[in-house]
Parts: structure tokens; sequence; C-alpha cells
């Protein structure tokens, strides 16, 4: 196998049925602005690479390699597999998705490898130095880059955050065989697949997103987020307030703690704008706040602002864009 010299390593995890995550696109499209992509495909038995590697072709990987790790270890052999990519094709940085396991194998893969590790950046670029990770931190206040003094860096990607696509390319597929290291990892007793009782899209990839915060009082006044976001075919969030009032799932939090969403339209309603609020949602295109106090820190990076009482504007707005639809 012969690889560019300034081949890129995104690492991409298969879905639960074998296909390509969202995040695939925007590793590559990452990986695409800084030299050659080549995907690591890391799947378990029975998934169809032939199709895979055609995907993440088509997403702009010039290579593909498929690694079968086993369904009932977490990050270990993904970690053995991610080395032995890393020894095959010497990539100069290899990029992860930040997610829950992103971020675990990434660690790990620094760890082992003796690598320097640059998380959650929003974008990459290079200069005359190298590869440079640039990041939105303290709710976005800041932007700041990074990079490393030595070697290939791992590199963490926030999702959602990069909007670059990379042309299609061949996807050339081979598989990878790569020794387990026998390290410890944790074992998978059991699962089964969350089941979602929603038609809404999900909040990593959401185009729009509509959040609620403590201003609704109640899970019956928090209804009213839903009814907005259904109106607009949105996803629901939440102040990280109103899911430990009990008004939404923990799933639905943005924030530092929670999901950190770059949709092109966030509408908080009821939220004051914590700064640890804002670190999930801040890089937000365009942000739209509702709040009964003009003084609300969120007003400060809304781009559209109304100050008023969530039960009288939040109805008046879906009757409008449902009326708009009719
Ligand atoms: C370590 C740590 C991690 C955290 N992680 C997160 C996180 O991931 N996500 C997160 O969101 N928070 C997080 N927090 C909590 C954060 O600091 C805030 O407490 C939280 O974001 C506040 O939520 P809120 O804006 O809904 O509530 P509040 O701050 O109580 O604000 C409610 C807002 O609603 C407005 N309001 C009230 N009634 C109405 C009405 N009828 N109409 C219009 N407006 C109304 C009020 O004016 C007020 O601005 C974290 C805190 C810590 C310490």
């Amino acid at each position: 196998m012969q690889f560019a010299d300034d081949s890129i390593l995104a690492v991409v995890s298969a879905t639960m049925d074998g296909g390509i995550p969202a995040y695939a696109a925007e590793l590559l499209g990452a990986a695409a602005t800084l030299g050659t992509p080549v995907a690591l495909f890391l799947h378990t038995s029975g998934a169809d690479t032939a199709a895979a590697a055609t995907r993440l072709g088509e997403l702009g990987a010039a290579q593909v390699l498929a690694a079968e790790v086993p369904a009932d270890q977490l990050g270990g052999p993904s970690v053995d597999a991610v080395i032995s990519a890393d020894e095959t094709c010497h990539p100069q940085a290899v990029l992860f998705a930040h997610s829950v396991e992103g971020r675990d194998i990434a660690a790990r893969f620094a760890v082992r490898s003796r690598r320097a590790l640059i998380t959650d950046v929003v974008n990459v670029s290079r200069d005359d130095e190298g590869i440079i990770g640039h990041h939105s931190v303290y709710g976005g206040n800041y932007q700041l880059v990074s990079a490393a003094t030595f070697g290939a860096p791992a590199i963490t990607v926030r999702l959602g955050a990069v909007d670059t696509r990379a042309d299609a390319a061949a996807g050339t597929l081979s598989p990878l065989e790569f020794t387990p290291s026998e390290r410890r990892s944790a074992s998978v007793v059991s699962s089964e697949p969350a089941v979602i009782n929603t038609e809404r899209p999900s909040l990593l990839g959401a185009k729009t997103v509509v959040s609620g915060g403590r201003g609704f009082g109640s899970p019956e006044g928090f209804a009213l987020v839903n009814d907005l976001a259904d109106s607009l075919g949105a996803a629901v969030g939440a102040s990280r307030a109103a899911v430990d009032a009990g008004y939404v799932e923990h799933t639905a939090q943005v924030g530092q703690t929670g999901v950190s969403v770059t949709p092109d339209l966030y509408i908080a309603l009821g939220i004051s704008g914590a700064i640890q609020h804002l670190a999930g949602m801040q890089t937000s295109k365009t942000i739209v706040a509702v709040n009964k106090d003009a003084d609300a820190p969120i007003f400060d990076i809304a781009d559209f602002g109304i100050v008023g009482d969530v039960f009288e504007i939040v109805p008046k707005l879906v009757d409008e864009i449902n009326a708009r639809k009719a």
C-alpha cells in the first residue's frame, strides 16, 4: 500500500447498523484542508466494508483502511487499530470526532503513541511550521489556536463545527490487520438500542435547534418549546436548569456538560445565557433569544432578541409559522 506524504488519517467508527456516521463528512472535510484524507473505518463483524468504502470515497477519502474490532470491548481494540493504521500510513495528523467515543480513543492513542493531543477544535489549518487547531473557548468569547511542537498530533474535532466538505476521491479499500495488545479495556456485558420516541431530528447535526430554559417553569410549560421546534422541523434542546428541574430528558442538555451544537439557527427561550450554556451553542450561525429580562446575558451574543414573556411570544411565533406554511 502506498500513501501520500501528506496523508491525514480520519478515524470513523461504524454506526450501530454498520453504516457511516454523519460526522465522517466533517472529519474528511477537515482532513482535506490539511492534506490527503485517509479514513480508518472501525467496524464490528458483518459490516459491508465495500459499501462503507464507497461512501467514504464519496466523502473524500482517497484510501480506506477497514479494521474489525470486537463488539464486546470498548476502546482498547480500537486504539490498537488506530496505532496500526498510524504505522501503516504515517499520517501528518490523526483526526477523531469530539464525541464520547472519539475522545476516549484519541486520548488513549495519544498516550500510547506519545503524541500531542489537541482537543475540541472547531477548525484546522496549516502554517509554515505545521498543523494548527482552532478553538472557540470560554463560551466562544475567545478564539485561540494550538499546535504540537513535535510529531503528528491527535486532534478531536467538535461535531457540527466544520463546514468544509472534501471533493469525492477513490476510496480504495484495504483491510487492516492488527495485533490486539490485550491491554485491559471495558467489556460490554449487554446492550440494547435506545428507543427514541420522536420524529424530531437529533440535536447533533440539526440545522435548527429550539432550546428552553428555567423560564418555562414546568414540564407543561416546556411543551411550548416542542411546539415551536415542531413548527420549524427543529431539534429540541434545553439548559441544564430545565433538565435538572425535569422539564425534559437529560439528552437535550446543551452546554459544557451537555451536547455542543452548531446549527444554522439556535433559538434560546427563557434561558439566561450562563457561560456553561453558551459553551455548547455559541458557534451557532444565527442566534435568536426570547427573555423577559432585557439584561439577560444571552442578549450579548444573540443576533436577534425579543424582550418578552415566552408564554406570550412563543404561541404567536408558532401560529405565524404555521399560518405561513398553510
Ligand atoms: C460545572 C457546571 C457545568 C454546567 N453545565 C451546563 C450545561 O452544560 N448547560 C447549561 O445550560 N448549564 C450548565 N450549567 C448551569 C449554568 O451555570 C446555569 O445555571 C444554567 O445554564 C441556567 O439555566 P437557565 O438559563 O435555564 O436558568 P436561569 O439562569 O434561571 O435563567 C432563566 C431565564 O429565564 C428568564 N425567564 C423567566 N421567566 C420567563 C418568561 N416567562 N419569559 C421569558 N423569559 C423568562 C429569566 O429572565 C432568566 O434569564 C453548568 C454549571 C456548572 C457549575
